[in-house]
C-alpha cells in the first residue's frame, strides 16, 4: 500500500536498527481516516475467503482490527493480555515472547468467542518475529476454527517472521513490508 509506505517514511522513526516507531498516526495518536483505509485494502485482500471472525491481540492490533472488521462485515475477538499463568475459566491461551516488551506472556480469549464454525483471520499492527501470530493461530487450532491467513499494517521483513510462516502455507498480506531500516532510510520490499 504506497500510502502507507508514504506515511511510514514521512513520519516513522526507527528507534533501533528494528523497532519502528509510527506513533504519531497508527499507535497511539491513530488518523482514523487513514485506518480505515488500511483496514478496507484488507477486507479487499481476503474479500474470497468466508471469514467470519477476526483476532488480534490487545492493545495496539485492535484498531487496524476493528478497521478490517468494519469492512468486513464481522466481529472482532481480542485477545487479552495476561501476566498470571492460572487464568480462570473457559479459556484458550498461548505463551507468547514480546518483542517490544521482551518478556513472556498469556495470551487468552474465552472459549464461548471462538469455536469451530469459525474461519479466523489475525489481524495485527506490526509483524516482526512471528510470535503474536504464532501464538493466535495456536489458540484458532485450539479452537478447531479454520485460519484464513494473517493480514498485518507493518510487517519487517527482514526479522523474517513473515516468510517462516509464508513457508508453512500460512497466507500473509502485509500492506508495507521493510526489507532495511536505518535512521534515516527506510527500504520496502
Ligand atoms: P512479533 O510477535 O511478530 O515478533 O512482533 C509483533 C508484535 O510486536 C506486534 O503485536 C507489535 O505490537 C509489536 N512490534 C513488533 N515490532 C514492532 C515495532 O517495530 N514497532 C512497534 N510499535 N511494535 C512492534
Amino acid at each position: 500500500m504506497k500510502a502507507l509506505e508514504k506515511r511510514i517514511s514521512e513520519e516513522g522513526e526507527a528507534l533501533s536498527s528494528n523497532v519502528l516507531k509510527v506513533g504519531s498516526f497508527l499507535n497511539q495518536k491513530i488518523d482514523t481516516a487513514f485506518m480505515f483505509e488500511m483496514g478496507q485494502e484488507i477486507a479487499c485482500l481476503y474479500k474470497n475467503e468466508p471469514i467470519t471472525k477476526i483476532i488480534t491481540i490487545e492493545a495496539s492490533g485492535i484498531a487496524l482490527a476493528l478497521a478490517a472488521a468494519y469492512y468486513m462485515k464481522v466481529p472482532v475477538v481480542f485477545a487479552k493480555k495476561s501476566k498470571t499463568s492460572n487464568v480462570s475459566g473457559e479459556v484458550y491461551r498461548a505463551a507468547i515472547h514480546s518483542f517490544t516488551h521482551n518478556c513472556d506472556y498469556n495470551a487468552v480469549i474465552p472459549k464461548a468467542y471462538l469455536s469451530s464454525d469459525d474461519t479466523v483471520l489475525i489481524v495485527d499492527d506490526f509483524l516482526a518475529d512471528g510470535n503474536a501470530v504464532i501464538g493466535l493461530a495456536s489458540m484458532i487450532g485450539q479452537a478447531g476454527a479454520a485460519l484464513a491467513g494473517a493480514a498485518i499494517g507493518i510487517e519487517k521483513g527482514f526479522q523474517g517472521g513473515g516468510d517462516a510462516l509464508r513457508a508453512k502455507g500460512v497466507r500473509v498480506e502485509s500492506l508495507a513490508i521493510i526489507e532495511k531500516m536505518e535512521p534515516n532510510k527506510i527500504v520496502y520490499r
